[in-house]
């Protein structure tokens, strides 16, 4: 039986990769202001891939459940030179579960992953594509060129938590990366056939492996409304990260109880010395204190570092659908032009 999955029948050479063409995955939550003008960019994008390498392209919108006009929008969308889909989920997921919805329902080849905000340029793509295209790469993905406007405490936490995430992991996730990224279509196609629920894009992504290039680049102002993702968001984030991806922290709970127990032990002797040659009684309250009070939380710590793997076992086992779709619409580009 085989227990790998071959996708080296999807060929990335230049010509077949090219005609199997691209699909553009935006998620929306409550970018209704901004969604008209992005998709005037998508579709000016569109045809200057066809034009350059023959790149026919998709975009498909995942709403995922806003609660303004965002749907109503993304449905009169026009397919201008660009076939449209949308996908509307039936409540709002998250992103990762719509990133994962519009994977699924991607039907080109190459997948692209691009927010709805105007913060990922689409201008840049064009040279993601080159990347995939003209150079062979799998995964094109960016990072921010700089992250001056971000706060030292929150630099530090995502120094910290890639740290973490990176302690002994064979296939490191690269510091900063950003969602905006490009698949190839056997990398798109092995990020697919992932089984997990918990999904966390970034690590996923770099984790398939295949030949994986960085473009640095600077991200736009949002355009409309302010992030979604508020900093206790990110920290649930950081953490469902962290328990999917490695087993780091449970490493570092077993290290600290050895360390602790080496202590504790060494400070026994020390003790047992006293009394038995120095013949000292022991007068030791406040220590006994001390010393139950710091195994005391660091246990409960390490139980609580270990119920979150419980918990990601049981949401895997309960394998419950990431997403529902409530609404699907698909328009081709080149139907519009028959109609007309
Ligand atoms: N998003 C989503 N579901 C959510 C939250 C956000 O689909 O529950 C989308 C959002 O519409 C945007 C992208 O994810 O296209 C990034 O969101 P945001 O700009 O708020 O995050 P940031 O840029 O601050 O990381
Ligand atoms: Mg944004």
């Amino acid at each position: 039986m085989m227990l790998g999955t071959d996708v080296s029948s999807l060929s990335t050479t230049t010509a077949t990769a090219a005609a199997q063409g691209l699909s553009i995955v935006v998620p929306l939550y409550n970018e209704a202001a901004g969604l008209a003008s992005l998709h005037q960019r998508l579709c000016e994008l569109a045809r200057r891939l066809k034009a350059k390498y023959r790149l026919p392209s998709e975009v498909v919108y995942v709403d995922d459940g806003s609660a303004d006009a965002t749907l109503s929008i993304a449905l009169g969308l026009k397919a201008d030179g660009i076939d449209v889909q949308v996908v509307s989920l039936s409540r709002n997921f998250g992103k990762e579960a719509a990133l994962m919805a519009g994977l699924d329902h991607a039907k080109r080849g190459a997948v692209l992953f691009m927010d709805g905000d105007g913060q990922h340029p689409p201008d840049l793509v064009e040279k993601l594509v080159g990347h995939w295209i003209e150079d062979g790469y799998d995964v094109v993905y960016t990072a921010k060129a700089h992250r001056d406007n971000e706060s030292f405490l929150r630099r530090l936490s995502v120094r910290g938590f890639y740290a973490l995430i990176n302690w002994g992991a064979r296939q490191k996730i690269p510091e900063d990366a950003g969602d905006f990224r490009l698949l190839s279509p056997r990398a798109a196609a092995a990020l697919r056939q992932l089984p997990e629920r918990n999904r966390f894009f970034k690590g996923l992504a770099s984790w398939i492996g295949f030949r994986q290039i960085r473009v640095d680049y600077e991200p736009a102002a949002r355009e409309h409304g302010m992030t979604t993702f508020s900093p206790g968001r990110l920290v649930g984030l950081s953490i469902e990260g962290l328990t999917s991806f490695s087993v780091a922290p449970l490493r570092f709970a077993s290290l600290l109880g050895v360390l602790l127990a080496s202590a504790a032990f060494l400070f026994g002797l020390s003790i047992l010395w006293e009394t038995m040659i120095d013949g000292k009684s022991v007068p030791g309250y406040p220590s006994l204190v001390v010393g139950l009070m710091t195994i005391g939380g660091v246990q409960l710590i390490m139980i609580g570092i270990v119920g979150e793997y419980i918990g990601k076992i049981l949401s895997e086992l309960k394998a419950r659908p990431i997403y529902f779709v409530a609404e699907h619409s698909d328009k081709r580009a080149d139907a519009r032009a028959d109609n007309e």
